[in-house]
């Protein structure tokens, strides 16, 4: 990637954001545009802005995300943008012959019941978790056109799946949030207030597997440099937590010693979400940064760094 011109879609957010301070290790010439120079949803602004760009590079990590809530809420508006913003991107990028692109996918575009640990192979083999099934549909949507574009035109086009994510520029508004900025957040606040009791959505059963957000960064710069299968490739770190163990950990983390409440009201989702990552894995990549350690370092920023100047995210 050394001095050509790499472009992250989607680079304040969360996603955008890690890979950005990953890239300057690279030199390469980062390009970038604001929202409010491009919307990526229109095709024709998307298409003439990647015109003059020219980029050589490109990293796709603009999407619309949410956690649970958000997704059942806003389903028409998750797919749509997830769709636009990708199929505008990847068919421009395959005009263009652009050399090599990344399209980030997510955990939740495999079947409710996968068997686990989920291989990649499991794409479409069964129906969709229905609280996520509109963004999952939209990345499907991509992902099958970076490999079509790649099968049929040779074109470099690779997609990357990664488990949940956490870490710097998470989204903390509980409305929108997931579950790891939402617990720091329910628990810190409860503390300080001097609440005895927080409330944790479903049973606390569901397990989940969690990455850190710049250890994600690094496995797509190592994929970008080295992958060139139209396979998908799974990122997980290999490791699951529940649900209840992940609050309790929390709470830890925190000194939040009050009572943790399951609300068995508020949806579960899927019951496990643990990905095979061992093709990652024989290419030599694994991940560096502790769940406990992460949750430390994101806690301890989200105190110091003044709690409003975090990104209200739209496109990470
Ligand atoms: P998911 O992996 O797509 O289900 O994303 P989330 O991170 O939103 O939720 C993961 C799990 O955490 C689900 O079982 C939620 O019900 C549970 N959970 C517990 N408390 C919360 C909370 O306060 N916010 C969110 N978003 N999830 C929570």
């Amino acid at each position: 990637m050394r001095g050509k011109r790499v472009w992250v879609a989607g680079h304040s957010g969360m996603v955008g954001s890690a890979l950005m301070r990953r890239l300057k290790r690279e030199r390469c010439d980062i390009q970038t545009v604001t929202r409010e120079d491009l919307d990526l949803t229109r095709q024709s602004d998307t298409e003439a802005w990647m015109r003059k760009a020219r980029p050589e590079a490109i990293f796709i990590a603009a999407a619309r995300v949410g956690g649970i809530g958000a997704n059942a809420r806003y389903p028409a508006e998750f797919l749509a943008e997830n769709a636009l913003i990708l199929l505008n991107i990847i068919k421009t990028a395959s005009e263009l012959g652009v050399e090599k692109l990344l399209c980030l996918g997510s955990s939740c575009i495999y079947p409710k019941h996968a068997e686990q640990p989920i291989t990649e192979d499991a794409l479409l083999t069964g129906s969709l978790e229905p609280t996520n099934e509109a963004y999952a549909i939209a990345k499907i949507a991509g992902i099958k056109l970076a490999s079509a574009y790649a099968e049929q035109h040779g074109c470099r086009f690779i997609s990357v799946m990664p488990t949940n994510l956490y870490g710097q520029n998470d989204n903390f508004d509980l409305d929108h949030s997931h579950v790891i900025p939402a617990l720091i957040r329910k628990m810190h606040d409860a503390r300080v207030s001097h609440r005895d009791s927080v409330v944790v959505w479903g049973t606390g059963t569901p397990k989940r597997e969690f990455l850190h957000v710049d250890d994600l960064a690094d496995a797509c710069v190592f994929l970008m440099k080295g992958y060139e299968s139209p396979k998908l490739i799974n990122i997980g770190s290999g490791e699951e937590i529940s649900i209840g163990e992940l609050a309790f950990l929390i709470a830890d983390v925190i000194d939040f010693r009050g009572r943790i409440v399951f609300d068995a009201f508020k949806p579960d989702g899927a019951p496990r979400k643990l990905l095979d990552s061992s093709r990652l894995h024989r290419l030599g990549w694994s991940h560096k940064i502790a769940l406990r350690a992460g949750i430390e370092e994101l806690y301890h920023r989200w105190r110091t760094s003044g709690r409003n100047s975090l990104v209200k995210q739209h496109h990470p």
